[in-house]
């Protein structure tokens, strides 16, 4: 405990920590994966290298695998993909990236623009939505439903909670510290459907739960410190390492695929199902509600997918899976029609890797129909999870676009009463297009 507060107390003296963590010498490495030997080797990759180097993504587009290795195994890593014959790119980090971001002293009150413009702290995060249950104080409810590992609220937005049974869509943000991004989308969520009238009827019908902040301890740690953190920041007894993958630490199939058992793993699954207190949180907060959740989304970065189940192992999927791909068809089109980004709709355990005891996987076991997870922008390993602030604005619009078709497909299938007044035009926007993704869609499915 002592040590803990030690710690604690380099992050806080004068906002950030000398200490930030150096990259200096790491490469990205890009392997394009098209060719059936090259996926094979991929797969295996942990074995062939003898450890499992920090897998950051596949740009889906380019068939290209993306690791960050660290300096001490880049000589290592060019031997063997030589001896293996495989051709690859190792690639410099990009040093925006690295940038120590001083805490933003933003005077008065955290605006919308803030959202739209800067990777705001968790305090800044925090002080948005109070603002914002301030100003709407009959359609937003902030509910704590848990602390972090270092005491931080875990805080759930209700938005539309009349205290009726109407149905509920779940977003939740962030599990994964380094994917910024992620929360920004999730509070311009919150902003959005609750500013703007067009969204009356569908919150009538629909009720909103947002945990824009799901690793508050880590998000602060990837700002102060180390802005490659992932996990969460938990400390273990004689351990080395700290922290868990949170999105390795649900309770369902947990521990037996694309996990690691090593604590100083980026992909550590914890000592035990929902060892974090983060996850537990969170399963408790859905179990107390989960027949009422129709829909669920957990925001992560980065590639441009939309991940339905199962991913605990490969070419396994739900009976409704037809559902599944039709409705995640009908929120990438919803994105494409913003400003014509691709994002692509496939099974989470299909890629490169199953990853066993993810949230997705979890929700859906617990019946929520249509649960996804969303990989974000970018899709370049360049830009990666240093996104330029300058496009924070579009992400968000494009993402909102596809909670909305998630949002109207809930009501359309699940909502008690059915609005009666004209519906705005965004969301008659995209039930189009969720009716133009039935037609196209249906008959065409996997085995
Ligand atoms: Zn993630």
């Amino acid at each position: 405990m002592l040590l803990q507060l030690l710690s604690l107390s380099v992050v806080f003296i004068g906002g950030i920590s000398a200490e930030y963590k150096n990259y200096d010498g790491f490469k990205i490495l890009e392997v394009n994966f098209q060719n059936p030997r090259v996926r094979k080797y991929i797969q295996e990759i942990d074995k062939n290298l003898g450890f499992m180097p920090d897998f950051l993504g596949e740009n889906w587009k380019q068939k290209q695998a993306h690791y960050f290795i660290d300096k001490d195994s880049v000589e290592k890593v060019k031997t063997n993909l030589a001896s293996n014959n495989i051709t690859y790119q190792l690639r410099d980090v990009n040093p925006q990236i690295f940038k120590v971001r001083r805490r933003r002293d933003i005077n008065g009150a955290v605006t919308i623009n803030d959202v739209n413009n800067k990777y705001l702290s968790y305090d800044e995060q925090m002080q948005f939505l109070s603002s914002i249950a301030q100003q709407y104080p009959n359609d937003v409810k902030l509910q704590k439903i848990g602390n972090s590992y270092e005491g931080r609220s875990l805080t759930a937005v209700r938005i539309g909670d009349d205290g009726s049974s109407k149905p509920i869509v779940w977003i939740d943000a962030g599990v994964h510290a380094r994917e910024w991004i992620s929360y920004n989308v999730a509070l311009y969520l919150v902003y959005t459907i609750v500013s703007q009238p067009a969204y009356r009827d569908l919150l009538n019908a629909v009720q909103l739960v947002v945990v824009p902040n799901t690793n508050p301890d880590g998000y602060e740690y990837s700002r102060t410190n180390d802005r490659m953190w992932r996990k969460t920041r938990s400390r273990f007894s004689n351990g080395r390492c700290s922290g868990a993958d949170a999105n390795r630490n649900y309770p369902f199939f947990w521990g037996t695929q694309g996990v690691s058992h090593s604590q100083c793993s980026e992909i550590y699954c914890g000592s035990r199902p929902q060892s974090e207190p983060e996850v537990m949180a969170l399963t408790n907060a859905i179990q107390r509600e989960e027949t009422r959740i129709k829909g669920y989304i957990a925001l992560h970065s980065y590639g441009q997918e939309i991940l339905y189940p199962w991913g605990h192992t490969m070419r396994t999927y739900p009976s409704d899976v037809q559902d599944l791909i039709q409705v995640g068809k009908a929120m990438a089109a919803a994105i494409r029609a913003v400003n014509n980004t691709d994002y692509n709709v496939v099974n989470s355990g299909d890629g490169l890797y199953p990853a066993a005891g993810a949230s997705d996987d979890w929700a859906k076991s617990r019946g929520i129909k249509y649960s996804y997870t969303i990989e974000l922008s970018p899709i370049d390993d360049y830009t990666g999870f240093s996104l330029p602030e300058d496009r924070i604005n579009q992400v968000c619009r494009e993402a909102f676009q596809a909670i909305q078709v998630l949002m109207i497909e809930v009501r359309s299938k699940f909502a008690i009463r059915q609005t009666t007044s004209s519906a705005s035009s965004t969301s008659a926007q995209s039930s189009l297009l969720l009716k133009r993704m039935r037609t196209a869609v249906r008959g065409s499915g996997r085995g």
